[in-house]
């Protein structure tokens, strides 16, 4: 098999799967490279611990692709109430955007599930599935990688939608910052006693992150971003929930655990471009931020809208002028929400400058009596 494509996407999460619906609504001739098996596995397992807070305006963007799930299991954050670690305290609403919500709590398996069932329909897109490639090539005229068996996938252009290790990344010759916060992220979910009130709560610990996001009904899920993932890890389910309760002030009373925890190592990935001739990077492949804001999975989607947009009506997909319209359209966004995470975790870890903990509390404190700030950062959660 030795196909040409207009756009080859190596790697089918949630990021490139979206990616490829869009060029396909687009007419574009896509392959889809995905190197693990049948995405639609698992969905009446019981509720999944990794969950994503999606901003309205990706919730819009999947929608019109035909992608956001059709079910009942999607939660709402009305409002946010983040605490800090002595004393400081700040709280916003969509109202203050003049939105419906914040963002929308939906569950990885079936968004992913979601977009998988169009790709399946889209018949622009080809679908390979456990396949990973061995060898990429990019030129002037045309990009494309070598299978297994020895078969090339060629295209006009190669996106690298597989994730922060990305190995499109690796292969074109991009460099990367890696820098590990040397924190988890250990995710899990709870029934909770008392209403959550649709309302997202973050605690900044002084020795860790935790968040717990308002799932439908009387449930919780946790992200917890914590130097110490193993003695969590380690707990059985009802010290797990006696342990994430009392971090959490009991704010929502007695918590029993719904799905047990799961770590995820935390990294801020920068790499020094993510375009090279006839190659683009997309979602985790060109960045990661730390989980404190829900915008991993925004960023990426937003890449993938930009991109779509850069490519729209040209004749050639690898064409520079178009990716470098796609790098520029992103750059400033991803910067911004990656100093800005990046900026609030070391404020909250710094346990050596004098004064620091009164300061950022304060800024806190401050904030939350400054309305046309808390409406900026309303407007900004929810994707304006
Ligand atoms: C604890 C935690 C909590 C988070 N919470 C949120 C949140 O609330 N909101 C939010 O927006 N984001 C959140 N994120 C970030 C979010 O998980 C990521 O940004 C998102 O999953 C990235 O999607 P992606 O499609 O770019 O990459 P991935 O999800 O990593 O997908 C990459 C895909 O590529 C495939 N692949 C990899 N290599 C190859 C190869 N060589 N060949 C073929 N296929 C390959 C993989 O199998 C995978 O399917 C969180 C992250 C963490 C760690």
């Amino acid at each position: 098999m030795n196909e040409h494509y207009d756009v080859l996407v190596v790697g089918g999460g949630l990021v490139g799967a979206a990616l490829a619906l869009a060029l396909d609504k687009q007419g574009r001739r896509v392959a889809l490279l995905e190197g693990l098996g049948e995405p639609l596995d698992g969905l009446e397992q019981g509720w999944d611990a990794r969950v994503y807070a999606v901003s309205p305006a990706n919730r819009a963007w999947l929608a019109g692709l035909g992608a956001w799930p059709d079910m009942a299991r999607i939660g709402t954050i009305a409002a946010m109430d983040v605490c800090g670690d002595q004393g400081g305290r700040i709280a916003f609403s969509a109202e203050d955007a003049g939105a419906e919500a914040l963002a929308w709590i939906v569950e990885n398996r079936w968004l992913l599930a979601a977009l998988w069932q169009q790709l399946q329909q889209a018949s622009g897109v080809t679908i390979l599935r456990g396949q990973r490639p061995q060898a990429l090539w990019h030129g002037p005229r045309e990009a494309g990688v070598v299978l297994a068996d020895g078969s090339k996938l060629a295209a006009a252009l190669v996106v690298g939608a597989d994730g922060a290790n990305s190995w499109v990344r690796q292969q074109s010759g991009i460099a990367a910052n890696v820098k590990p916060y040397g924190h988890s992220g250990v995710v899990a979910n709870f029934a909770c006693e008392r209403p959550h009130g649709d309302i997202a709560r973050q605690w900044f610990l002084g020795d860790g992150i935790l968040a717990w996001l308002p799932l439908p009904g009387n449930r919780i899920s946790m992200v917890w971003s914590t130097s110490q993932p193993q003695p969590l890890l380690a707990l059985d389910d009802a010290r797990l929930a006696a342990v994430v309760a009392d971090a959490g002030g009991h704010a929502l009373g007695r918590l029993d655990v719904l799905t047990s925890a799961a770590a995820f190592p935390l990294r801020l990935i920068t790499p020094e471009q993510v375009i090279a001739e006839r190659v683009a990077l997309v979602g985790d492949a060109a960045h990661t931020v730390h989980p404190l804001a829900g915008q991993g999975v925004n960023l990426g989607f937003q890449d993938a809208a930009r991109l779509a947009a850069a490519l729209h009506g040209r004749d050639d997909c690898g064409q520079w002028l178009a990716l470098r319209a796609y790098e520029r359209s992103r750059k400033e966004a991803v910067r911004t929400m990656q100093i800005t995470c990046d900026t609030l975790f070391g404020l909250f870890h710094d346990k050596g400058t004098p004064g620091l903990a009164w300061l950022r509390n304060t800024g806190l404190n401050l904030t939350n009596r400054l309305p046309l700030i808390k409406r900026q950062l309303a407007r900004h959660a929810v994707g304006f």
